[in-house]
């Protein structure tokens, strides 16, 4: 299946959004609902090492995930920039 270009979301603290996690996120879950979202928006899902599966399995069984990207390759939200 060929997708669009996804735009994701900044990120800016890279925590863990497992629940109850504040670990140092190391992944990005790029995912869209495509009843909310326009096909391109991809929100931001960080994740550390041991909730990635957790989390893509929880996306993919909606089949919202489009993508698992490390945290480098994340746009981040510049401190200090009004949103
Ligand atoms: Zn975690």
């Amino acid at each position: 299946m060929t997708d669009v270009l996804g735009i994701a979301d900044p990120v800016d603290e890279l925590i863990c959004s497992g629940k109850g996690c504040r670990a140092v996120a190391v992944w990005g879950l790029l995912w869209n609902n495509p009843k909310i979202h326009t096909p391109e928006r991809r929100k931001v899902w960080l994740s550390c090492q041991d909730h990635r599966d957790h989390l893509e399995r929880f996306l993919g069984a909606r089949n919202f995930l489009r993508d698992t990207v490390p945290v480098s390759e994340l746009d981040r939200v510049i401190p200090g920039d009004p949103a």
